[in-house]
């Protein structure tokens, strides 16, 4: 019967609706996706536009990634996204300049059935994004934290050990994230005394780095070597965010003919291997960008299926300050340079560089 059959097409219809998000409707087949990244501060970002165009591509869909102006960033990205929703693209994945500033492109996607999944970067401060893809960030942190302490000892076996913290930029939801995990590691150990912050700043608000830009950082260690450190005092170690900040935190101290102390970092950048391997930097993470192209996009392609992503709820790395949001969490690997060639093995052009490094 015509009743029958119309049940049928409603059942069909909300079933395929109940994929985990509300507005997941539908992305059909062969429909293009937009993909708006941040400036490019560092190389992570450079790589994720290629790796999105084949991830996209392999499972059929178009691509239309781009990347928001490095000024003007944040005006730039909200009408890149606006523009992507008028122009009908069919599911959304952003990696924010600002997270906090997509409130109101995130909630005309909503209202255009569109799904927003959040990429490396969480959106903040609204129940619009659907889903989250990242590596572990709050893992990252404790990693780098481990590392600092792990370098210092092998190079001075017992403390107290001083060290200066840096982070990330404060528009990005994960700076705190990274930082809080490293904190996770090192703050006991400041208590104790085992670890001694001369300058007295450590608190995300007194260092962070705006706008993740390496002259930044450059300039804040300069600062603080010249305020600090003009005597005796001999520097340990410095906790850097990622490798970008870790070389011009590096590059301060060589200015001011220190020696380098251990100095962490994060993105497996090819103009840090060599430096990881010679010694001058003592560790990195490995986030493979491929692995966390492919895994968005292995979302947007389940929930065109019409199937439900399996996805964690973890509020210490995911809340919004709204919401948990639904995430597909990555784990992020440390790299020094005893494991950088066995761990780059998946990647040629790091394998090269880390086999050169170890020669
Ligand atoms: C990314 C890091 C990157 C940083 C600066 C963060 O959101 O997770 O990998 O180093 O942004 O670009």
């Amino acid at each position: 019967s015509v009743a029958a059959i119309t049940a049928m097409a409603l059942t069909g219809c909300s079933s395929s609706r109940s994929g985990g998000s509300s507005s997941s409707d539908s992305i059909p087949k062969g429909s293009t996706i937009g993909v708006s990244l941040p400036a490019k501060t560092s190389q992570n970002w450079v790589l994720a536009k290629a790796a999105f165009e084949s991830a996209l591509k392999a499972d059929g869909f178009k691509a239309d990634v781009q990347y928001a102006a490095a000024t003007n960033t944040v005006p730039d990205q909200q009408s890149q996204i606006s523009a992507m929703i008028q122009k009908g693209d069919k599911a959304l994945i952003i990696a924010a300049q600002d997270g906090a500033q997509l409130g109101t492109q995130v909630k005309q996607a909503k209202a255009a059935g569109i799904p927003v999944i959040a990429w490396d970067r969480n959106i903040t401060g609204t129940k619009n994004v659907d889903y989250y893809v990242a590596f572990n960030n709050y893992k990252v942190g404790q990693l780098q934290g481990q590392a600092l302490l792990d370098g210092m000892k092998a190079r001075k076996s017992s403390g107290p050990y001083d060290i200066e913290l840096f982070a990330g930029a404060s528009t990005d939801a994960n700076a705190p994230v990274f930082f809080d995990g490293a904190m996770s590691v090192l703050e006991p150990k400041i208590k104790d005394g085992t670890l001694k912050v001369l300058s007295g700043q450590t608190t995300f608000a007194q260092v962070n780095t705006a706008g993740w830009l390496a002259q930044n950082a450059q300039t804040r260690m300069s600062n603080l070597l010249q305020k600090t450190y003009s005597g005796n005092e001999e520097l340990d170690g410095v906790l850097s965010p990622n490798d970008t900040l870790g070389r011009a935190i590096i590059q301060a101290i060589q200015q001011d003919h220190k020696t380098v102390p251990i100095v962490t970092g994060q993105d497996s950048e090819t103009a840090s291997i060599p430096l990881i391997m010679n010694g001058t930097q003592y560790s990195t993470i490995y986030k493979n960008t491929n692995e966390e192209a492919n895994a968005a996009v292995k979302l947007v392609k389940t929930l065109s299926d019409g199937k439900k992503p399996a996805t964690v709820i973890d509020k210490k790395n995911n809340y919004n300050g709204v919401k948990t949001v639904p995430a597909i969490e990555l784990t992020p690997v440390l790299i020094t340079k005893e494991n950088a060639v066995k761990e780059y093995a998946n990647n040629p052009t790091l394998e090269a560089l880390a086999k050169a490094g170890a020669k």
